[in-house]
């Protein structure tokens, strides 16, 4: 598989509004730590502040900068609940299936403690739709609102009918809704670079530019780059869909492309039209689309299509079609950005959260569905470290099904499965 090392952000929207482009040290010379993490998106920095938290020393090696993976790149969107969590679910007692339920909302309060402690500027908004396309999709926002109920979880949930989503979102397109308060959308790239700053202000080094090329397993194992090697008692794996060190990961994660295009920033005439209360919105569709404004009212709208490039005419191409469908009064809108990122997708759907060795951890896989997911991860990652298993195992039981022959025939499998969900999607 070919590595993506040693490079700069990509042309997204969030990139040209990041507070501050980080430029940390490449690692150079022998280095020791507590815990090394490979990989600085979301899941490794999270695990770096909450270890740093701790007490911990460590040391994150990130192949390119820190939050250029999926989460410098994300829709934003904080989305409550676990992709297969009914399938994590299985088997388990009432008590302890309101457990996993809940796990599924703790990465809210992490991003929110965070934000607040460490002063983190990233456009935290609350407020979120999940829309309804189909009688069925609304059958099953109603059965969700009620299992939100029976748990007694008062997150501001409220359906919606299809005059008032109508009102709610100024669009044709949806039969119905949930809005949920509790939810909500932030610059995933400011996030991730903030996190990163408070995990250094407590001890952490993070070396960017440093792409791992062999881990020595053993007691104390050993992270080795091109100019330098960190020692370590830990080392978590947080590479995900971009991983491409750990062989018995090889085929774990499924590498599927989802894409945004970004508007040029709407006027308040616009923006009371189509979401005069600032919400996130998701639809149910296997080939979902994603959309919200941007602080300063663009319209970032994401959906997947099968193709494995980057180029953002052909990405803009590809969804303002589907976008006017949405809001065709945007006809006339400029598009300025257009980018795309890889979500690491699970044939269960269920994220990975396991273990190679009894120092060597890994947590990956979150199936798109994961701003809320890795700072959840994040801390599960820091327990293990530290001894407790409880909520790891809860995942690490669960193993992973691998795609045979993934590395050599996946653009060819994705492009199937997507042909697959559209399917399903159509009928
Ligand atoms: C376009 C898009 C839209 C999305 N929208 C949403 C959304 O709205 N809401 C939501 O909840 N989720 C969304 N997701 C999913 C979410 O972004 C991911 O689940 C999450 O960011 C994964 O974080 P991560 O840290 O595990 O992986 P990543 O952020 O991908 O980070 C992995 C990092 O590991 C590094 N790495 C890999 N191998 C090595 C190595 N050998 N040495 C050193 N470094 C290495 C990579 O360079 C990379 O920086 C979206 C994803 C995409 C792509």
């Amino acid at each position: 598989m070919k590595a993506n090392v040693g490079q700069e952000h990509t042309s997204s929207y969030y990139a040209a509004t990041v507070n501050r482009v980080t430029n940390f040290d490449k690692l150079k010379g022998q280095k020791s730590a507590d815990v090394c993490v490979i990989g600085a998106g979301f899941t490794g920095i999270s695990t770096a502040l909450h270890l740093a938290e701790r007490g911990y020393s460590v040391h994150v090696l990130e192949a390119n900068k820190v939050g250029w993976g999926a989460s410098g790149r994300n829709g934003g969107q904080i989305i409550g609940g676990i992709s297969g969590e009914t399938r994590l679910s299985k088997g388990l007692s009432k008590d302890d299936e309101k457990r996993v339920f809940e796990m599924g909302w703790q990465g809210h309060k992490i991003i929110r403690d965070r934000v607040s402690k460490y002063n983190i500027k990233c456009d935290l908004k609350q407020g979120y739709v999940d829309v309804a396309i189909k009688p069925k999709h609304v059958r099953d926002l109603e059965n969700y609102a009620k299992v939100l109920d029976e748990y007694n979880f008062d997150f501001g949930q409220e359906l919606l009918n299809q005059d008032e989503v109508r009102q709610t979102l100024g669009t044709e397109k949806y039969i119905g809704g949930l809005k949920i308060n509790y939810n909500g959308h932030l610059h995933p790239l400011n996030l991730c670079v903030g996190e990163a700053d408070a995990a250094r202000a407590l001890g952490a080094v993070i070396s960017e530019k440093s792409p791992v090329i062999k881990i020595t397993h053993g007691v104390k194992p050993v992270v080795e780059t091109q100019h330098g090697s960190v020692e370590a008692d830990f080392v978590v794996l947080a590479g995900n869909a971009y991983h491409f060190i750990e062989p018995k990961l090889r085929g774990a994660v499924l590498p599927v492309k989802s894409f945004i295009i970004g508007s040029e920033p709407l006027s308040s005439e616009l923006v009371n039209k189509i979401n005069p209360q600032d919400l996130a919105v998701c639809d149910p569709n296997y080939i979902l689309e994603y959309f919200r404004l941007s602080a300063d009212k663009r319209l970032l709208f994401g959906r997947r299509f099968p193709y494995f490039g980057d180029n953002p005419e052909i990405i803009k191409n590809a969804l303002i079609p589907k976008m006017l469908k949405v809001y065709p009064e945007l006809k006339n809108t400029n598009f300025e950005f257009g980018w795309g990122g890889t979500i690491g997708v699970t044939v269960n759907r269920v994220p990975q959260l396991g273990r190679i060795s009894d120092n060597i951890f890994y947590s990956q896989g979150y199936s798109g569905h994961g701003v809320n997911v890795t700072h959840l991860a994040g801390q599960i990652m820091a327990d293990i470290v530290g001894g407790t298993a409880e909520r790891f195992d809860v995942f690490s039981k669960i193993k992973p099904i691998i795609f045979p022959g993934q590395h050599l025939f996946r653009n060819q499998l994705v492009s199937l499965g997507m042909l697959y969900y559209r399917l399903i999607d159509a009928l």
